[in-house]
């Protein structure tokens, strides 16, 4: 019987960036296709979770955690990176300051947190609002991924909903084979 083989994985993954980056519209787009340009501000800790069918044996329960209005304090509580296999960071493109942000994140979340295995969890960039303003791409972000140990980058839209999938499937496809 084949139904033995079947699996249902869950993974935590964080979404982190500075105040108004996207990070809420984006888990939104992902998980339930929908995008609101009202800008809420969102309080506690939130996730959404989408379900994906990965093959015809693996089907994966993405929650994705947002940090829900604790952009101002920096540090996150334990509980958010607790369990967390990755993290994408956001920066928003129309707003060059919030790349600045990224290294300071990206240090909090590998002092709080790591792999099962004792490594870094995999974490991916995403340069947001690729809608609005594609004269502005920051011309170092290979270079920037490089020196900070980040995966890769992508441009993307909660608006148009551009490259999000793509996105996440890279760090499901890094957690499905780092074990
Ligand atoms: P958060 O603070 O990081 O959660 O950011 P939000 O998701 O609340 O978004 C902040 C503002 O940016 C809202 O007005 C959103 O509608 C807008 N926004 C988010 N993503 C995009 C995007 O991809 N394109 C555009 N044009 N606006 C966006
Ligand atoms: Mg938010």
């Amino acid at each position: 019987n084949n139904l033995c083989y079947k699996k249902e994985l869950l993974f935590k993954y964080l979404v982190i960036g500075d105040y108004g980056v996207g990070k809420t519209s984006i888990i939104r787009r992902y998980a339930e296709d929908t995008f609101s340009s009202k800008y809420k501000i969102t309080i506690g800790a939130d996730f959404a979770i989408k379900t994906i069918t990965w093959d015809n044996y693996t089907t994966i329960n993405l929650q994705l955690w947002d940090i829900a209005g604790h952009e101002r304090f920096g540090a996150l509580t334990s509980v958010y990176y607790r369990y967390a296999l990755a993290a994408a960071l956001v920066f928003d493109l129309t707003r060059p300051e919030t790349l600045n942000s990224i290294p300071k994140w990206l240090k909090d979340l590998r002092n709080r947190s790591s792999l099962p295995n004792g490594q870094n969890l995999p974490v991916i960039l995403l340069a947001n609002k690729g809608d609005v303003n594609l004269d502005n791409i920051p011309k170092h972000l290979d270079e920037f991924c490089k020196e900070n140990n980040i995966l890769t980058w992508f441009i993307t839209s909660a608006k148009e909903n551009i490259n999000l999938d793509i996105a996440m499937n890279t760090l499901i496809d890094y957690t499905l084979h780092h074990k």
